[in-house]
């Protein structure tokens, strides 16, 4: 198990366009052995999903995982994907208000929209074409990590910056909520 270290908002891999990965490049035991610490340090640190760029490496791959977070309690369950060269299609113009944080900026949360629903495309870590469709909050998730492969980190979309708050300051202000917004979607979408 290999736990890699987190680069934090500055850092300018956070900021640039990431390279896609070959078919070449994903089928070495070097590369597959990245993703698995990617995963990993993901869990380690008790993110949602965690993009190849927030651990240094320019690469377009972000794997996602929900399974009873505390960091995020109310989000819903998501098994383990890791996605390589994926591609984000919204399937509506409906948004909802996503409040999130990012392993990559330290104790931040804020208030911004991400698409309902969503058609994610992506090549798994063995080479397979994969096309989901995903809903809801889990949808956001893609949204937030498939940013990071474009430089674009959560407080760039934040539309209201009065909503900016620390993890205390959420649980204490805007937890409950935001917790029962985040129901309503769960129940709608169930996802
Ligand atoms: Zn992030």
């Amino acid at each position: 198990m290999g736990i890699l270290d987190v680069v934090p908002i500055g850092e300018p891999v956070l900021r640039a366009v990431a390279q896609p990965v070959t078919d070449d490049e994903l089928a070495t035991p070097g590369f597959q052995r990245f993703l698995d610490d990617l995963v990993d340090t993901m869990r380690a640190a008790h993110g949602a999903g965690l993009a190849a760029p927030q651990v240094g490496i320019s690469r377009r791959v972000f794997c996602v995982e929900v399974h009873a977070n505390p960091r995020y309690p109310y989000k819903p369950e998501l098994d383990l994907r890791v996605l390589v060269n994926p591609e984000v299609r919204p399937l509506t113009n409906e948004t909802f208000p996503s409040y999130e944080g990012c392993l990559s900026v330290p104790d931040l949360r804020g208030l911004l929209s991400r698409h309902c629903e969503i058609e994610v495309s992506y090549t798994d870590r063995e080479g397979n074409g994969v096309v989901e469709q995903v809903r809801g909050l889990s949808a956001g998730t893609f949204q937030h990590e498939q940013d990071h492969l474009d430089g674009i980190l959560f407080v760039d979309r934040v539309e209201d910056t009065r909503t900016l708050t620390t993890w205390d300051g959420f649980r204490r202000w805007h937890e409950q909520a935001y917790a029962a917004e985040a129901r309503a979607l769960v129940e709608r979408f169930g996802a």
